[in-house]
């Protein structure tokens, strides 16, 4: 059982943050088309997320319970080539004071294709976010989509630029297609909202990354900072009672 298969969708907030309470939240950002969408079904184990046809659709932000009050939260995506400009800036509008004042959000996942990190509009978040001290995870999606060898590649550069920004952000290649990536995903957010402090009898002691080949960040802060389960646990959220059982609005614009 992954550790976020009992996500359930819990609603959506459209024109202001009308947020849920909440004691822990994640936030995954990233250009649309990413693969954002489908990194937060393949961590979820099904298809809980929008996955859109369409780049740029999704503008709603969806809250994704994990038990009673922590969340993973799938922002809007930014940067559609056809508004670029546009979208960044009414992105930036509505989710920056989110992003920069938000006291459960316990880190970012940011979300990038392989084939395309760093973005200036990457490059931007990063800027935006990094003052608040907090985590960013970068998961180099899509890294099915190149041979290993061009994968650690930009594995590797990705990792140098990202850690100019601040030693607890992190790196690792990761496909929703294969499902590869997923143990060290879990492991990086499952420590960022304390799951790592599950009891010994919610389930066996996760595997070490060994089999995600791609985590990088060998700073030693960073790691502290982003693993502080090293031994985690595999947390099984306990069912929410909060579930509404409404399904995912349709995406606006
Ligand atoms: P979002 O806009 O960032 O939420 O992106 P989506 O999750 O909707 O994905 C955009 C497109 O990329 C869809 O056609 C997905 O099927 C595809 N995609 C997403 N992740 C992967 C992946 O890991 N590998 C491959 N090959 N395609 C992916």
């Amino acid at each position: 059982m992954s550790l976020f298969h009992k996500a359930a969708f819990l609603r959506s907030a459209a024109a202001s943050l009308d947020v849920p309470a909440s004691s822990g939240e994640i936030a995954f950002a990233g250009r649309s088309n990413a693969g954002k969408s489908s990194a937060i079904n393949a961590l979820a184990g099904g298809r809980i997320a929008i996955v859109s046809k369409t780049p740029g659709r999704t503008r709603l932000v969806n809250f994704y319970a994990l038990g009673a009050d922590r969340f993973l939260v799938d922002l809007p995506g930014y940067g559609y080539a056809k508004t670029a400009g546009a979208t960044l800036a009414s992105w930036e509008d509505f989710l920056g004071d989110y992003l920069r004042t938000r006291a459960p959000l316990r880190g970012l996942a940011l979300v990038m294709d392989v084939r395309h990190p760093l973005t200036r509009l990457d490059l931007m978040l990063l800027g935006w976010f990094s003052p608040t001290g907090k985590p960013v995870h970068v998961l180099l999606t899509k890294a099915d989509k190149l041979s290993r060898a061009a994968a650690q590649k930009v594995l590797r550069r990705v990792e140098g630029e990202i850690t100019a920004f601040a030693p607890n952000f992190s790196v690792q290649l990761f496909s929703s297609l294969k499902k590869s990536g997923l143990e060290e995903a879990e492991k990086v957010f499952g420590g960022w909202l304390g799951f790592a402090q599950a009891p010994a009898t919610q389930g066996p002691a996760m595997s070490t990354p060994g089999r995600d080949q791609g985590s990088r960040n060998k700073n030693p802060r960073a790691i502290r900072g982003n693993q502080p389960g090293a031994n985690a646990l595999r947390f099984k959220a306990p069912r929410s009672g909060r579930r509404s059982g409404r399904r995912p609005k349709s995406p606006i614009a």
